[in-house]
């Protein structure tokens, strides 16, 4: 956070953040511990490391300018013009409130997609795109409240399939061969699961 004016392009803007960086020394803690608290970052080791949670929020988050060190920069280099009595302090609150009911606004129209604290990423919705998370009758997509009904069940013909086979599928649009199925009239098979991209449907491949 300190050094986060090296990943501001405009020289002004990175200037301003030089020797301050994002926040102050004393609501750094403060802010990295509430993002460990809500499952955004957590620790390893002696590093601070995004969850797959955080990454998604960011992916989801539609306010560019929220997401950049720029805008701390910006307004860092509108408070040094204020001190030096080269801007207007009324005119830096009336931009800073009408920036916050934008982004306010902005964010209300976002989809709403249900990413939980705690609910791991197996993978991308073949259908939306959006996360798919565990639930309870297997993994679903994330994006069921918008009306995608994409789901992987965990048992299929009486075999309970794993997260790995689920990531798999996700990622490769098949399983490694899986053993031990169940037909309906009670033969055991094996077969590849397989997904078909559009529908979002399983098949077997023998
Ligand atoms: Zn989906």
């Amino acid at each position: 956070m300190e050094t986060a004016g090296k990943y501001v392009e405009n020289e002004e803007l990175r200037e301003a953040l030089k020797d301050r960086g994002l926040g102050t020394p004393a609501t750094r803690a403060g802010i990295i511990e509430r993002l460990i608290e809500v499952g955004y970052v957590k620790r390893e080791k002696k590093n601070l490391v995004p969850t797959t949670k955080g990454v998604e929020v960011i992916k989801i988050l539609p306010v560019e300018t929220i997401k950049s060190p720029s805008m701390t920069g910006e307004w860092e280099y509108k408070l040094n013009l204020i001190e030096r009595g080269k801007a207007s302090p009324e005119e830096f609150l009336q931009q800073i409130a009408a920036f916050t009911v934008q982004t306010v606004n902005d964010l209300k129209k976002t989809e709403r997609q249900e990413i939980r604290k705690g609910d791991e990423v197996i993978g991308k919705c073949p259908k939306c795109g959006s996360p798919v998370v565990r639930n309870k009758k297997g993994w679903g997509c994330s994006n069921w409240r918008n009306g995608c009904q994409f789901q992987i069940w965990d048992e299929i013909c009486g075999k309970k399939l794993t997260q790995a086979n689920a990531k798999q599928l996700l990622a490769k649009g098949k399983t490694n061969l899986i053993k031990g199925f169940v037909s309906k009239s009670g033969k055991k098979f094996n077969a590849v699961l397989e997904l078909k991209d559009d529908t979002g449907k399983l098949s077997f491949k023998f």
